[in-house]
């Protein structure tokens, strides 16, 4: 059966979001509510492995959202898998920690340059929020100072959408735009001897529009601010964690932030997020009240160890961006041919993809997807696309002659309509 047929049929898929509609508001919530999955898109899976989801009607398809960041070794990775197993057989949670919290914790002061200490939970809404506690009490502060647009989590004080948001929730939030020195200095003045924190983005990766890397003198800016305030520079590495770089993704631009909030990629698709920090803000880190009911769950913990220890190894970093590069030329390549031209952005292992001249809904972009869909390719025409290491050259060019089809199918259209 293909992509088409099961439109056409009631497929699983679809008897599941029938299902779901009655006991799940919307249909579903978050970036997977049933309205922002377009029709075409599959909404349940089944299982994957390495480079490969597979949907419930049992359509496999090379993926390229990697579970929206997380799954960075691929799926089943079984150096992961087998740590987390072992764990998980003896017990998940108890009465306190296992002994992979000291060793994990370890292992991230070892790998990440600015951590002296780290902390671990579940979400990266919750490391986020974390980290700007940290920095109020550390500093004794109330004002943030956040890029608009800039996505930080799904809690009141940095939520997209002001639904079921107070005013106060808000109250010490302030905005200055990305990679723009006067925008931020004017902010950091403004919350003069207020100042707790100005948080940004590993990149700027806001929904729909092109990624911008930090300028060298963006970061540097943001750093001067924060010595001279006192106030806490803070990096939210959520998304792009590991991916960049190991030591941290500010480390591309040289600039070591005071904490860092991590999630997605950290345990190759098992629960964990974390805070990481520097010695300035370690009594504010012990003093704040942070926890959870499964914070210390073991096994998340060993995957952990699995990952990070597996992706030094193989220098996952520069494995995802070769991958990354191979895509990108590829796509360019037959987009020209095909009388398209592409807005490539971002770095190559987290790419967004874009036409020249679309509309504000992405609609030939995602006319692209559900072509690329229909021949067994999974990307996505808005949200930033993730590479992981399990997107050999082999599985590039497989995706590679889907996409071909794909433009193909999208050229033939456009003639239709002429
Ligand atoms: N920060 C960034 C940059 C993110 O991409 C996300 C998740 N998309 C978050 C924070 C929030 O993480 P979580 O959904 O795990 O709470």
């Amino acid at each position: 059966m293909t992509l088409l047929d099961r439109q056409q049929n009631i497929s699983r898929d679809r008897q599941l979001r029938e299902r779901a509609a009655h006991v799940i508001p919307g249909g579903m919530w978050g970036h997977q509510r049933a309205e922002a999955v377009p029709a075409g898109f599959p909404q349940f899976f089944d299982s994957g492995q390495g480079a490969i989801v597979r949907d419930v009607d049992n359509h496999e398809y090379i993926d390229f959202m990697c579970a929206w960041g997380p799954m960075i070794l691929g799926h089943r990775n079984e150096v992961v898998e087998q740590a987390a197993r072992a764990q998980a057989e003896k017990g998940q949670c108890f009465n306190g920690p296992t002994e992979q919290v000291v060793e994990l914790a370890e292992l991230v002061v070892e790998m990440v340059d600015h951590a002296e200490w780290a902390l671990f939970q579940k979400n990266g809404s919750d490391a986020m929020t974390g980290c700007v506690t940290i920095a109020r009490a550390g500093t004794g502060r109330r004002k943030v100072l956040v890029a608009r647009g800039a996505y930080h989590g799904a809690v009141p004080w940095c939520s997209p959408s002001l639904v079921g948001v107070t005013t106060e929730d808000r109250a010490h939030i302030r905005h200055f735009d990305w990679n723009d020195i006067d925008s931020l200095n004017a902010a950091v003045a403004e919350a003069g001897d207020d100042l707790a924190a100005v948080v940004v983005s590993a990149l700027r990766h806001d929904l729909g529009i092109a990624m911008e890397m930090p300028s060298v003198e963006f970061a540097k800016a943001a750093r001067a601010a924060c010595d001279e305030t006192g106030a806490a520079l803070i990096v939210d590495d959520v998304r792009a964690g590991f991916r960049l770089d190991l030591g941290g993704s500010w480390n591309l631009v040289g600039v070591q932030p005071d904490l860092s909030a991590w999630s997605k990629a950290i345990a190759n698709g098992h629960p964990l997020a974390m805070i990481t920090g520097n010695d300035r803000f370690r009594t504010a880190a012990r003093d704040v009240f942070v926890t959870g009911s499964f914070w210390y769950s073991g096994a998340p913990m060993a995957a952990a160890i699995a990952t990070m220890r597996e992706l030094r190894r193989i220098d996952g970093p520069a494995l995802m961006r070769r991958a990354g590069e191979r895509l990108r030329a590829g796509l360019d390549e037959q987009a020209a041919r095909h009388g398209f031209a592409l807005i490539q952005s971002g770095p190559p292992a987290m790419p967004l993809l874009q036409f020249e001249g679309d509309d504000e809904k992405s609609s030939l972009g995602e006319q692209f997807c559900i072509e690329a869909l229909r021949r067994g390719v999974y990307m996505h025409h808005r949200h930033n696309m993730f590479l992981s290491c399990a997107h050999t050259d082999a599985v590039i060019d497989t995706a590679l002659e889907a996409t071909e089809g794909a433009f193909a199918a999208l050229h033939a259209q456009r003639t239709n309509n002429e």
